[in-house]
């Protein structure tokens, strides 16, 4: 590929920033469309969020992808903060347009997007969500905005699921204990696990997981290594219907490209195509 100005540059910032998979899903947009496009990982420390925004604007990129430590930190640094976005009170796609930087999420359509491909109905769904950070966040305040017709987030630390389901008119907050979790999971027609238990390389996972045994719901898993995290995998074995984390992933990667290019994507065909190639490269 032989750059110019006038290829669109892209990015993504994290510390640590090595593992993400980001510059390779791009990659292979970019490649498969023929796109006079570049996108590049770039390590940046949680204090330099601002001194990377400027240095983009300057050279000219069309936007970057943020992840950990950046999310929050962009919120004050951005020039326009997109209204779901600050619902969400994350930002994870920066747009620059005329030395101006805008701010979306875009895991919460991400969630969206991947469950209607999952052929997954939430609107008038009952939907329980466990763990209560920012994921979990852009998951409530999406399926609120979607039409779901209860959401409960059960999480360890009480006091954060009560502010973050505060302003969401058919959320309730729950302490995470099995009681709780049995008795939601029996009425649910959606479970989500927004916590990093059974993720490789994270201590921990769930201690009792019979509370999938008495539940019909769809059952999804922010997770994606191991493939089949056990909470994952028992409601497999139920005869559950299940997702993991590398559909999620990937919308948001895809609707993060839309912005950043202003080119509309067939979502649905583009997931098909990137599915297999990503999880051949994540080795799963
Ligand atoms: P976060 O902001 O750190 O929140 C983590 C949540 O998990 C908190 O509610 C925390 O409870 C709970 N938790 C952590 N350890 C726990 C334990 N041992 N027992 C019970 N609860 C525990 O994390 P996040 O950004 O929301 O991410 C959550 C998960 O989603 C991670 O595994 C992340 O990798 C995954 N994720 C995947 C994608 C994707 O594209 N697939 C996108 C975003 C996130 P407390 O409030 O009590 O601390």
């Amino acid at each position: 590929m032989i750059y110019s100005t006038k290829t669109l540059k892209m990015a993504v910032i994290g510390d640590p920033i090595d593992h993400s998979i980001s510059p390779f899903m791009h990659g292979r947009i970019i490649e498969e469309h023929g796109y006079d496009a570049l996108y590049i990982p770039v390590l940046v420390h949680g204090d330099e969020t601002g001194r990377f925004t400027d240095a983009a604007k300057y050279l000219g990129f069309s936007g970057f992808n943020a992840t950990m430590p950046h999310k929050i930190n962009l919120l004050d640094i951005v020039d326009h903060v997109d209204p779901a976005a600050a619902y969400c009170g994350a930002i994870n796609t920066v747009k620059i347009r005329n030395g101006e930087a805008s701010g979306y999420n875009t895991d919460a359509p991400g969630l969206l997007a991947a469950l209607k491909n999952r052929e997954f109905e939430i609107k008038g769904a009952k939907v329980m969500i466990i763990g209560a950070g920012g994921a979990s966040g852009a998951a409530a305040h999406a399926f609120g905005s979607a039409g779901a017709s209860s959401i409960t987030v059960l999480n360890r630390t009480l006091a954060k699921a009560e502010q973050l389901t505060s302003d969401i008119d058919c959320a309730r907050a729950k302490e995470l204990d099995q009681e709780n979790l049995r008795s939601c999971a029996a009425e649910a027609d959606l479970i989500v696990n927004c916590t990093p238990l059974g993720m490789t390389g994270v201590k921990g996972d769930f201690d009792d997981l019979s509370f999938l045994d008495d539940t019909k719901a769809f059952v999804a898993d922010l997770i994606y290594n191991p493939w089949r995290t056990k909470f994952l995998a028992r409601a497999e074995e139920r005869g559950l219907k299940v997702m993991n984390g590398l559909d999620l992933l990937i919308y948001q990667g895809l609707l993060s490209f839309q912005i950043f290019t202003d080119i509309e994507l067939d979502l649905d065909a583009e997931y098909r195509y990137l599915f297999p190639l990503c999880r051949e490269r994540l080795s799963l």
